[in-house]
Parts: C-alpha cells; sequence; structure tokens
C-alpha cells in the first residue's frame, strides 16, 4: 500500500508528490520464502523500527527520489 501526498522536496524546492515509506510485507513475505526463511529477522527489525524514526515523518519525491524528513 503505498501512500501518495504532496509535500515539500528539499531538493526539488517546491511541493512535489511523495511516497511515504511504510513497510512493503507482501515483498518481505516473498523475500522470507525465497531466503528459506533467513529474511524474517530483516522483517521483523524493519517491521519494529522502519518506521518509527523521524516521527513517523518520511517520504520520498517521486520526482527525484530524494528522501524528505
Ligand atoms: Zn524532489
Amino acid at each position: 500500500m503505498k501512500k501518495q501526498e504532496m509535500h515539500y522536496c528539499q531538493r526539488c524546492k517546491q511541493a512535489t508528490m511523495q511516497e511515504s515509506h511504510k513497510v512493503n510485507h507482501m515483498v518481505h513475505l516473498l523475500m522470507s520464502l525465497i531466503t528459506a526463511g533467513f529474511w524474517l529477522p530483516v522483517w521483523l527489525f524493519l517491521t519494529l523500527f522502519g518506521g518509527k524514526n523521524l516521527n513517523g515523518k518520511n517520504y520520498r519525491c517521486c520526482v527525484c527520489g530524494t528522501s524528505n524528513a
């Protein structure tokens, strides 16, 4: 599930469409199957710590790809 919102991009110097960073559980499920479970610790780590940095606001510009906190 990708959430897109308008946010100011520090690189573009203007408001652009940006994607919020969230753990994509389908990708991790696939990776876990491919690696026979070796990916599970990574998945767990990202789920616990991945989305909590920078007050939960972490967006990536769809125009230039820069992450904007
Ligand atoms: Zn940008």
